[in-house]
């Protein structure tokens, strides 16, 4: 019996080594061994192609900005609609972020000690608003998409649907209103110099690559939701 067991043991170990030593075997244990590194090495040689086929087809687009290909619509980044119980009557026709209210009301005060008296054109904005401006003045104008969004934002694009935009004229000069020559008014001059201490800032200056120069555009800065909002914006500049 007890030979026989021996002679068992012996022929299950040897069986064992015949097995070990199948060079088909030892391939694929080799294969088993490395399967993390090739699962790793075939997920990172996928993803660099994922990413190159993404950049590709936004190159076709012919998105100019390469840091946020997919934010911008014909230059203009996208905003928000702020919900009506943050919106603040400050005339008939306009009305802003209540966070900007007292700063933008501040702003007038102080001008007009000045000798200078601003008008506010437009504050808030709507999307079907800004809607109803894009594509009606397009047609009127006979401009393509692309050249109205130089002067106007698509809706859904523009800054006054935060809230926290306000278009400025100067009472004394009128004609100006939404207007480049805006920039030769007392007002716009005295707005450079004092703006900022309201937390006003221009928006589309003069070196802005998509959007037109609009000196009667201004965008308040002076609390963290408004910092936010226009994040994206500050950190492209
Ligand atoms: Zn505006």
């Amino acid at each position: 019996m007890e030979q026989n067991r021996d002679i068992n043991q012996f022929d299950i170990q040897l069986a064992k080594r015949i097995y070990l030593n199948k060079p088909k075997s030892i391939l694929f244990k080799k294969l088993l061994l490395f399967s993390p590194f090739l699962f790793l090495l075939f997920s990172l040689a996928s993803l660099r192609l994922i990413k190159n086929i993404e950049l590709g087809t936004f190159s076709i687009l012919n998105f100019q900005d390469e840091r946020n290909p997919e934010l911008r619509i014909l230059g203009h980044l996208p905003y928000n609609e702020i919900s009506k119980d943050k919106l603040v009557l400050i005339e008939p026709n306009v009305e802003v972020h209540i966070d900007m209210r007292n700063s933008l009301l501040n702003l007038r005060e102080e001008a007009k000690k000045d000798g200078i008296y601003l008008v506010f054109l437009s504050g808030f904005r709507s999307i079907n608003l800004q809607n109803e401006i894009f594509y009606s003045l397009k047609s009127l104008r006979n401009q393509e998409a692309a050249e109205r969004a130089r002067v106007s934002a698509p809706p859904g694009y523009s800054e006054h649907s935060t809230g926290f935009a306000i278009d400025i004229g100067d009472a004394a000069q009128r004609e100006t209103d939404f207007e480049t020559e805006f920039e030769n008014t007392d007002a716009f001059r005295w707005l450079i110099k004092n703006a900022a201490k309201f937390h006003f800032k221009l928006s589309f200056n003069k070196n802005n690559k998509y959007i037109d120069y609009e000196p009667w555009h201004w965008r308040y800065e002076g609390s963290i939701e408004a910092l936010k909002v226009f994040e994206t914006s500050n950190r492209e500049l």
